[in-house]
Formats: structure tokens, C-alpha cells, sequence
């Protein structure tokens, strides 16, 4: 089999070895004359598969002690609703950075549930930047700040943080954990879907400080209440227990290469591979981004034309190259860099980018 390069935005690549470890385990289980997707949740097969992964994901992230990790579903999507509704308490506000398409679905589910102060809002430029994090300042009194670290269809990315004093940051960070270094005790909650980054998709991880489960009303649905699956480790029912295990071979995986510093050294080569393409044919490549805040996981450029790059993607493709197609709700083209992306796929991408304007250039 020829395996092909994935730049999809997401599901996104998985590592190869994790694949065929998932291939070689899936009918049989270690021995257990089963499969593991056919194994009660509360085995203590499951059961330490579960907590190996949670401790993998405090280990590689550096995840302080006064934090859970929950594994939860319903995607980044649910995360939108889940964070108002237990972290914004009766006749409280937060405050939102409205970055682009991701940030704006989370605002107007926020702005359903309860008051919201917008800081910045990114529509003026089409989302092609981000606010000065220094100079940003959250609003007295404010619940919490959220913001999203990557914006998957905009292609930026913050670079530092804001300081928000006692006021938690509350982030997106769907589309670039655990591709480089964060201060988590900067953050009250982070929140990822699993199929970017992570794993197959199917679970949403959620990091959580301790002091914020307490804001959990108990006239919450039980699903919906953070403090609930702290308080059960993220079994109150049934995880999704496919793609925990993924996850934790995801996991061991980025450790054996050299954790979350090498997957930010990989995210840097795979990114700049790209990028110098864009800087070196001006003429022929545009990134619509501020160059400050250009996203490691998602490159966007254009080509001259909507023909050259419809001829773009159908030659990637034939080239083994898959999901350069832009996001239709801004065309052009995007390369997702995810982790688990080779740094040769990045090469290849590059050199063929060069190529195509020895071409048609
Ligand atoms: C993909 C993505 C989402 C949506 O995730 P689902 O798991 O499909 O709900 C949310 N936020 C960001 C930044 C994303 O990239």
C-alpha cells in the first residue's frame, strides 16, 4: 500500500505504528479471546488503559496536580455549551476574542446562556489576525476569558497569552495541543476535540482546575456537569472507549519520539517548510494571514488564480497529496500540520509547491 500524505483539517493522519498497533490488537485483544471494543468499561483491562491515558496526558503537558483531566464527548462542539453553563454563575459575564469561525460558534452558544463582553473581534480583517495579547485586558468582574489558541480555518494562532490576572482562560485548543509547550497554569479550562491532534475522533479531552469544578450547579443535567465526571474520573457512563485507547498509543507514541518539545520541533520544521515556499514566490503565493500570527497547524495561501489552485489540488492528489482544498467558506488552499504529519510530508508538500510555479509560474 502506497500510504498517501493526509493534510486534512481533520480527522486527521495517526501515526503509522499506532495504526498497526491498532490493527494487530483490535480482534484479540492482548489474549483476552476478545476484542477490547467488546470489553466492559468497568473491566480493569479498560480500566487501566483509561488511567494510563489520563496520566499520559498530564505527564506530556506538563498538567499541574490541581487540575482533572476529563475525557468527554460530543466533540469541541458540546464544550461551547458545557463551559457557560457550569463556569458562568447567575448575573455573571465573561469575556470572548472572536478570532474567526471556531471562536465565533463558541460565542454565540455562550451568548445563548448568558451575558458576554466581546474584547476583540477579528471581522474587520476577515480574521486574518489577532489581538496584541499585552495590551489585551479583561472586563471587571469577568467570569472567565475565552479565546482559541488556533483557528483551523483562518490558519492563526496565538503565540503568547494575555495576562488575565485571577480572571481564568478558558481555550480552544482543538486544533494544536500538544504541538508545542503551554504554561496550563495560565489556563482555568482547556477544552480539544480528539481528531486533530490526539486521536481518532469520538472524545473531547477537557483539562479543568480543581477550584473551578466547584462552580458546577447541581440543578445541571448529569452529562452536562463537569464536576460529575471529576468526581467518577470520566466513567459516570459509558467513554468512548475506542478512542481512549487510541489515544493513550497516540501518547505513548509522542513520548517515545520525545514528547510534546519534539512535536513543537517538528511543528516548527513542518511549518517553515512550508511558509519559506509562500515567502520565496511572493508573486505566485499569498498567505492572507499577519505574518505574527500565522498558525504552525494550519498554513492557508492562494494561488493567482481559482483555476491554478483547482489545477493545485487535483495535481497534490495525483501526487499522493490529500485535503489541500481550502475550507469553502474561504477557498484557497490549506495544509493542516497536524502532529502526527511527517516533517517528509511537509518536505514533499514544499518541494512541490516549488515545482508547480517552475510550471506555471
Ligand atoms: C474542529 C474544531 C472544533 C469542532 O470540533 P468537533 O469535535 O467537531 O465538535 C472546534 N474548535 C476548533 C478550534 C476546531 O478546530
Amino acid at each position: 500500500m502506497t500510504r498517501k500524505f493526509n493534510f486534512y483539517a481533520g480527522p486527521a493522519t495517526l501515526p503509522l505504528p499506532v495504526l498497526e498497533q491498532i490493527r494487530d490488537e483490535f480482534v484479540d485483544y492482548k489474549g483476552m479471546g476478545l476484542s477490547l471494543v467488546e470489553t466492559s468499561h468497568r473491566s480493569k483491562v479498560y480500566d487501566g488503559i483509561h488511567h494510563q491515558a489520563m496520566a499520559l496526558v498530564h505527564e506530556l503537558l506538563g498538567v499541574p496536580d490541581n487540575y482533572k483531566v476529563l475525557f468527554l464527548q460530543g466533540g469541541a462542539t458540546l464544550q461551547f455549551a458545557m463551559v457557560p453553563l457550569n463556569l458562568l454563575g447567575k448575573g455573571e459575564h465573561c469575556d470572548f476574542t472572536v478570532s474567526g469561525r471556531w471562536a465565533q460558534k463558541a460565542y454565540d452558544d455562550t451568548a445563548k446562556l448568558g451575558s458576554v463582553q466581546v474584547l476583540f473581534d477579528g471581522a474587520e480583517d476577515h480574521y486574518t489576525s489577532l489581538p496584541d495579547p499585552v495590551s489585551l485586558k479583561v472586563s471587571p468582574g469577568s467570569a472567565y476569558l475565552h479565546l482559541t489558541s488556533n483557528e483551523t480555518i483562518g490558519g492563526i494562532q496565538w503565540q503568547q497569552w494575555p495576562d488575565t490576572g485571577a480572571v481564568p482562560i478558558v481555550a480552544d485548543m482543538s486544533s494544536d495541543i500538544l504541538s508545542r509547550r503551554i504554561p496550563v497554569e495560565k489556563f482555568g479550562l482547556i477544552y480539544a476535540g480528539s481528531q486533530k491532534n490526539l486521536a481518532p475522533a469520538g472524545a473531547t479531552v477537557v483539562i479543568i482546575r480543581d477550584d473551578l469544578l466547584e462552580k458546577s450547579q447541581d440543578n445541571l443535567p448529569v452529562y452536562l456537569s463537569y464536576k460529575i465526571h471529576a468526581q467518577k474520573d470520566s466513567m459516570y457512563n459509558t467513554p468512548p472507549v475506542f478512542v481512549v485507547y487510541a489515544l493513550k498509543l497516540v501518547l505513548e507514541w509522542v513520548k517515545s519520539v520525545g514528547g510534546i518539545e519534539e512535536m513543537e520541533r517538528r511543528a516548527d520544521e513542518r511549518a517553515n517548510a512550508i511558509y519559506d515556499v509562500i515567502d520565496t514566490y511572493p508573486d505566485f503565493y499569498h498567505s492572507p494571514v499577519a505574518r505574527k500570527d500565522r498558525s504552525k497547524m494550519n498554513v492557508v495561501f492562494r494561488l493567482p488564480s481559482e483555476d491554478l489552485e483547482k489545477r493545485f489540488v487535483a495535481e497534490t492528489e495525483a501526487a499522493n497529496m490529500l485535503g489541500l482544498k481550502g475550507h469553502r467558506s474561504v477557498g484557497g488552499c490549506r495544509a493542516s500540520l497536524y502532529n502526527s504529519m511527517p516533517v517528509e510530508g511537509a518536505h514533499a508538500l514544499a518541494d512541490f509547491m516549488k515545482a508547480f510555479v517552475g510550471k506555471y509560474g
